[in-house]
């Protein structure tokens, strides 16, 4: 059966201009055609959705969240030792439904324990949960002693990681991600880089000859050098810190990204929750202060061409799933235009994974990933908080208006 949309305007996740007067029909789980609504005579038995006032886009891809942690800034190992990977896997089924409510239809897990989100990746794949899809990493590389390791990632040298990338593999990682730098894990060292150049070329090297791309954890100026240098696919957060000093940006660095095609989700919104959840004192200054680096980074990664992706790092610190429009208002907040925040977070963002021919993009034969929002959200991205519909490869799994045609 064909559902067609008729939205007041059309924004289709490639970059280009919102369209007024479109129309879009879908049948089962694929987007059949995309036109001006004069063109589209529905059927007697077709269901019309009719969406006055409203923006039509791609469903929301979230490139950088933690599906299996809480987002109530819990102890990390402390939280690791107390949950079993069952309990780890249904904390990540709540957050994923949870998610769909701000409108994501496919989130990238960069980092979790064991099977546990590759398994509830499965069990969606299965058709046992309506969630949105996933794309898992499985346990992120890191070295000894290093950011993330209670995932069970540590390991190290090039036979080390080469190892881990094929017992990833073979477990069903959808992409392989690398703690390039420390972290929030206590013991690592946030401005210091991890891993290698030798290390992350074999890691590069392993993951491409078996068809997987490579994203690179990096808080630390040297190690967006050093992953660089490895030929990585991407980079995420991109935080330009040296030890003291948060504030070593570098523009060499930044034209290299951009002259590479090495993408960027800068992972802005942890910083603004702490910084709003917080009470005033010296802890709430820092993350503030902090906050105010980050986007002016992003602003001059965004100036000089580096493509950004849109990623909240949500179940870290405070970060929610279900309010992913806070991340979405800081990249404007950065100085991408509404319309370049939602390529970030649509069409952009499904280039990044490899997937940009199967979703992220209205596009006749993609999946029927969609989102209705109220009001023009090319002139304003704020809108994004106020979800109407979501389809997720043609089923309508969540919103504020989901009563059956
Ligand atoms: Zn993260």
């Amino acid at each position: 059966m064909t559902t067609v949309i008729y939205p007041e305007w059309l924004v289709d996740g490639t970059g280009s201009a919102p369209r007024s007067g479109y129309a879009l029909a879908f049948a089962g789980s694929q987007i059949e055609a995309v036109a001006p609504a004069s063109e589209l005579s529905p059927a007697e038995d077709d269901t019309v959705v009719r969406a006055p006032g409203a923006t039509l886009l791609p469903g929301l891809i979230n490139m950088h969240v933690h599906l299996s942690l809480a987002s109530d800034n819990a102890p990390f190992i402390p939280y690791m030792d107390a949950h079993s990977d069952v309990a780890l896997a249904m904390r990540a089924a709540h957050n994923a439904a949870a998610a769909l409510r701000a409108g994501v239809t496919t989130l990238r897990d960069c980092g979790s324990r064991g099977r546990s989100v590759l398994d509830l990746r499965s069990a969606r794949a299965d058709g046992l949960l309506q969630v949105p899809r996933i794309l898992a990493a499985g346990p992120a590389l890191t070295i000894s002693g290093g950011h993330m390791r209670p995932f069970g990632g540590e390991v190290d040298g090039v036979d080390g990681v080469r190892q881990m990338v094929r017992r990833l593999v073979s477990d069903g990682a959808d992409f392989i991600k690398v703690a390039g730098s420390g972290g929030g894990t206590p013991g690592s060292l946030t401005d210091y880089p991890s891993f290698s150049v030798d290390e992350l070329r074999a890691v590069v090297e392993t993951a491409h000859g078996l068809g997987r791309r490579v994203t690179v954890h990096c808080t630390a100026t040297a190690a967006i050098d050093r992953a660089i240098s490895a030929g990585v696919d991407s980079i995420e957060h991109g935080y330009f810190g040296a030890p003291g000093n948060f504030q070593a940006y570098d523009p060499r660095l930044t034209e290299q990204l951009a002259q590479m095609g090495v993408s960027v989700t800068p992972t802005l919104q942890v910083f603004r929750d702490m910084a709003d959840v917080l009470p005033p004192g010296a802890e709430r200054d820092f993350w503030h202060t902090r906050r105010e680096t980050l986007l002016t980074n992003a602003g001059r990664l965004h100036t000089a061409g580096v493509r950004l992706t849109a990623g909240s790092d949500a179940g870290w610190r405070f970060t929610r799933f279900d309010n992913y429009a806070r991340e979405l208002q800081e990249m404007a907040s950065a100085g991408l235009s509404a319309l370049q925040v939602i390529h970030a977070a649509t069409g952009a963002a499904a280039e990044a994974t490899g997937h940009v021919s199967d979703f992220g993009t209205l596009q006749p034969g993609l999946s029927a990933d969609l989102l209705l929002v109220d009001g023009n959200l090319a002139t304003d991205i704020s809108h994004l908080a106020a979800v109407r519909r979501v389809y997720v490869e043609g089923h309508l799994l969540a919103g504020a208006d989901v009563a059956p045609e």
